[in-house]
C-alpha cells in the first residue's frame, strides 16, 4: 500500500478548486507557490453536490499536483450524493492519473437534494473502496476534536471514528480548532478507544472575520477568549488581522508540535502568502 512513514511530523496543505465559472488553471499560480514549500501532500476539496463537475475538477487538480508538480495529491471524495457506480468511476479516474490517496468523506446534505442511499456514512465508503480496490489507495478520513456537529456526544463520535479506521482508513485529518486543549483531549480518548492511525491537526489561519464566523457556524469550533479579542481588535484592519492570524496559528502549531502532534494540515484558503509565512516560522520545528 502506498503509505508514507516518517520520523518527523507531516506538514500538508488543503486547497479548493476554483469556482465553476473560472478556468481550472487559475489554481496553478497558487500551486506554484504552495508546492515550492514542499509539503508532504496537498489535498483538494470536492463539493458534495456530485462527482460530475466538482469531482472532475478535484481529480484534475490532484493530477496536476502529482504529475506536474511531483508532490503527493489527496483527492477528497464526499459520498452522500453518489451511487456506487459513480464512486467506481471516480476511483478509475484517480487510478488513471496515478493519484492513490483519497480523503473519504460523507459530506454535508445539499439543500433541496435528496441524498442517495448507497453510502450513508464515510465508513461505508471506506469499506467499499477497500472491497473494490484492496490496498491500492491510501485512505484518509476526517475527525472532529470537538465532536462532529451532528454527533450526540464526543464519545459516540469517536466510536464511529473507530469504525472508519476499522473499515480501512489509514490516516486522519482533523476539523479546524482554535484551542489545542480540545485536540489533546480528543487524541487521548481516540487512543484509549484503540484508534492508532496518525492524526493530523487541522489549522485554519484567520484571514478575515466573516470567513471565520462562517466556518465556526458550519463546524461549531470554540473560539477562545484571546482569539475573540484578536478578532475584535483587528477586524477593520485586514493586514493587521492577517498578521495576527498568522501569529496565532504559529503559536498553536508550536504548541502542537512540542506536544508530539503527528502532523499539521493547513487549511490554506488558497492563500500561498499565509502558507509561506507559517512554513517559514515552523520549518525547523518539523
Ligand atoms: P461521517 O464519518 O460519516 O460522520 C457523519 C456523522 O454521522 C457524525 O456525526 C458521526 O458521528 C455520525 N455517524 C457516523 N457513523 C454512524 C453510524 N453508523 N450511525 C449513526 N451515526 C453515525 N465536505 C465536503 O463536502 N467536501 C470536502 O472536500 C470536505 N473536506 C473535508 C476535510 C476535512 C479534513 C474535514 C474535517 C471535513 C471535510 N468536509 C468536506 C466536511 C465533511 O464532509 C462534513 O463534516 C460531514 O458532515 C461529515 O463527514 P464525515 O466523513 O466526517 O462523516
Amino acid at each position: 500500500m502506498p503509505q508514507d512513514k516518517k520520523e518527523r511530523a507531516f506538514f500538508s496543505f488543503e486547497v479548493f478548486p476554483p469556482k465553476k465559472d473560472m478556468p481550472v488553471d487559475t489554481i496553478y499560480k497558487t500551486l506554484d507557490e504552495l508546492t515550492d514549500l514542499k509539503p508532504d501532500f496537498i489535498s483538494v476539496t470536492c463539493g458534495a453536490g456530485g462527482a460530475g463537475g466538482a469531482g472532475d475538477r478535484t481529480v484534475e487538480i490532484a493530477d496536476a499536483i502529482k504529475n506536474k508538480y511531483h508532490r503527493e495529491g489527496v483527492a477528497h471524495l464526499p459520498c452522500i450524493n453518489l451511487e456506487r457506480a459513480q464512486v467506481v468511476d471516480m476511483l478509475g479516474k484517480l487510478r488513471a492519473k496515478n493519484v492513490n490517496k483519497i480523503l473519504a468523506l460523507r459530506g454535508d446534505k445539499t439543500p433541496n437534494v435528496e441524498p442517495k442511499h448507497d453510502f450513508r456514512y464515510a465508513a461505508e465508503l471506506i469499506s467499499f473502496i477497500r472491497k473494490e480496490t484492496g490496498d491500492e489507495f491510501e485512505i484518509f478520513a476526517a475527525c472532529y476534536p470537538e465532536g462532529h456537529i451532528e454527533a450526540k456526544d464526543l464519545d459516540t463520535d469517536i466510536e464511529y471514528l473507530r469504525q472508519k479506521v476499522a473499515a480501512g482508513a489509514n490516516r486522519l485529518i482533523s476539523q479546524l480548532f482554535f484551542d489545542n486543549k480540545y485536540f489533546y483531549d480528543f487524541k487521548e480518548k481516540a487512543r484509549k478507544a484503540g484508534i492508532n492511525a496518525p492524526i493530523e491537526a487541522g489549522i485554519m489561519p484567520v484571514t478575515n472575520k466573516k470567513q471565520i464566523e462562517r466556518m465556526v457556524m458550519l463546524c461549531g469550533a470554540t473560539l477562545p477568549r484571546k482569539f475573540q479579542r484578536m478578532l475584535a481588535k483587528y477586524e477593520n484592519r485586514p493586514e493587521a488581522l492577517r498578521d495576527a492570524g498568522i501569529a496565532f496559528a504559529v503559536d498553536q502549531i508550536t504548541d502542537l508540535l512540542s506536544n508530539g502532534a503527528e502532523g499539521i494540515h493547513l487549511y490554506t484558503m488558497n492563500n500561498p502568502y499565509i502558507a509561506r509565512k507559517i512554513s517559514e516560522a515552523i520549518g525547523e520545528l518539523l
